[in-house]
Order: C-alpha cells, then sequence, then structure tokens
C-alpha cells in the first residue's frame, strides 16, 4: 500500500490493541513511518506504552482531546522531535454511556455538548495545531474516523450519529480552509467492529448481524481493511482527494433493503 517512509505522522485514539487506530497505527509503521501515539489520561497511558513498544522508536504524548493546552504542548513536542508533520490519524470520539442507551430526545444537554466536543470539535482544534507543522514539510493529510450513523438512524447511536454529522461537516469545511495550504483532510467511514467504543453501544451485534445479511460483500469488515484505507488516506497515492468521506463498509451504505 501507500509508502509513508521517511514520513512523520501522529495517531490520536489508540487504547488497546482492537483500537481502529491501533491497526493504523501498525499499518503506517511497517509502510515505513515515524509515529507519535497519544494517551488521553493516566489510566490508558500504561496500555498505549506497552502497544507502541512493538513498534520502531514511538513517541508516547499526553493529549486530551478537550484540553486545548494539551493540544498546544503535543503540537510543539512533535515540532521539537520530528521538525514538523505529514499526517495526524484522528480516532478519538466519546459520549456517555448514558446517551448511548436512553432515547435520543431525552439526550442531556452536558451529554451532547461532551460528545460533540471530543467527537467532532477535536478534529478542528488538531488541524488548527499542527497545520502549521505540516506547512513546514509543504503539506500533509489529516485523516479522521467516522459512522454512517451520521446519516442514518441505528438504535442506541443516538448523539453519537449527530457527533459524526458534525465530524463529517467539519472535513469539508476544514477541506476547503487548509487545501490553499496543500493540507489534505478526509475520512474514513468504517463498518461496525467490535472495539472498546462499539461496546458502549447497546445491541452492537445485532448492527454486525444485519451488516452479514445485507452489505453487497455478505460480511462485515476487519482492522486490516479499514487500516489498508487509512494509508491510503495518509500517503500520497491520494494526493488528489480531499474533503472525501470513504466509505470502507463491505458496500453496506448502498443496500436500500
Ligand atoms: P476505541 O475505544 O478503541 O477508540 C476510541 C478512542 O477515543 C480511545 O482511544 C479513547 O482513548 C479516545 N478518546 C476518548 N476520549 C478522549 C479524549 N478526551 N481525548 C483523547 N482521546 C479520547 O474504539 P474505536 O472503535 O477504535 O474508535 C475509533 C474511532 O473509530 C472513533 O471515532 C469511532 O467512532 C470510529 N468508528 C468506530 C466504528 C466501530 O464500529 N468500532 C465504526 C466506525 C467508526
Amino acid at each position: 500500500m501507500g509508502d509513508l517512509s521517511g514520513r512523520h505522522g501522529l495517531i490520536v485514539g489508540v487504547a488497546n490493541k482492537r483500537s481502529i487506530a491501533w491497526a493504523i497505527a501498525q499499518a503506517a509503521a511497517a509502510s515505513g513511518a515515524r509515529l507519535a501515539l497519544t494517551y488521553p489520561n493516566d489510566r490508558l497511558e500504561e496500555n498505549v506504552r506497552e502497544l507502541a513498544a512493538a513498534i520502531d522508536d514511538p513517541l508516547i504524548l499526553p493529549c486530551d482531546v478537550t484540553r486545548d493546552e494539551q493540544i498546544a504542548d503535543l503540537a510543539s513536542t512533535l515540532d521539537r522531535e520530528f521538525g514538523g508533520l505529514d499526517f495526524v490519524l484522528h480516532g478519538a470520539a466519546y459520549a456517555p454511556s448514558a446517551e448511548l442507551s436512553r432515547p435520543f430526545v431525552e439526550t442531556s444537554r452536558e451529554g451532547f455538548r461532551l460528545a460533540l466536543d471530543v467527537s467532532a470539535y477535536s478534529l478542528i482544534g488538531l488541524a488548527r495545531a499542527v497545520a502549521p507543522l505540516m506547512e513546514k514539510r509543504g503539506g500533509g493529510s489529516i485523516v479522521t474516523l467516522t459512522y454512517l450513523g451520521s446519516e442514518r438512524v441505528f438504535p442506541n447511536y443516538n448523539v453519537m450519529g449527530v457527533a459524526k454529522a458534525a465530524l463529517e461537516a467539519s472535513v469539508r469545511y476544514l477541506a476547503a480552509d487548509l487545501g490553499g495550504r496543500a493540507i489534505r483532510v478526509n475520512a474514513v467511514s468504517a463498518g461496525p467492529l467490535k472495539t472498546l467504543a462499539a461496546a458502549g453501544i447497546s445491541g452492537f451485534s445485532s448492527i454486525l448481524q444485519v451488516y452479514r445479511e445485507r452489505a453487497p460483500l455478505r460480511r462485515n469488515v476487519d482492522l486490516a481493511e479499514v487500516a489498508d484505507a487509512a494509508i491510503f488516506l495518509l500517503g500520497p497515492a491520494s494526493r488528489g482527494v480531499t474533503g472525501e468521506v470513504l466509505m470502507v463498509d463491505a458496500g453496506f451504505h448502498v443496500s436500500g433493503i
């Protein structure tokens, strides 16, 4: 797949070995990139450090994406250590569990604020912080992870669907804003995968079942398939692509029934 050798990248969103961001980190490292991985809190730091031991010479840095000062510190450390940045994988998302089980109409103001802050605003905050580092390299690529729940209703996906709609709109506005600086912004819309984030959605296994029955490929996707698409968007092979949401869902989104 894409050749990332000699490139420096930031991966946000590794929690454990099932994280989509971890699959992408492994694929990016295998393509030759030097990586920085982040952890959002002390509880997850050890997980990230243990996983990262499997890749060559990573930087491990704190970043809770709801904290502007942590995003700023992250960018200045990357600037100092890497002297610029070529790509960012944004895989952070969160909604309080109560918002993913009660009726959508019961969504709380605070739950909405937090879900949109972590899952959508963070892409804007990160993009702003890394854009000067990417300009030093003559441009860069930013990729985020989204889900079809942005456009269609899935049981219990609730406020996360609203957050993904905001995230995808942000991809388009950022692409327009940053394109003049040769920075591309895209999303991979993955089919359902059993990760920590997915475990928070009640009835998730029935979504997997429906995909198996109705997706044109009659199966679910796996982490490696999503990672390969992300590597394409992060690397030079996609140099003409920006503002795009690339569906990697075994074709499920085209099914009318
Ligand atoms: P995951 O739980 O492994 O990853 C979510 C990540 O968000 C975790 O690493 C967590 O630490 C991070 N995070 C949460 N709050 C944060 C904060 N305040 N600051 C920094 N990081 C924070 O689960 P995943 O499924 O790999 O999710 C990664 C992305 O993929 C998410 O955006 C998710 O919505 C998206 N996605 C997942 C699926 C799926 O079925 N699993 C499908 C499509 C899209």
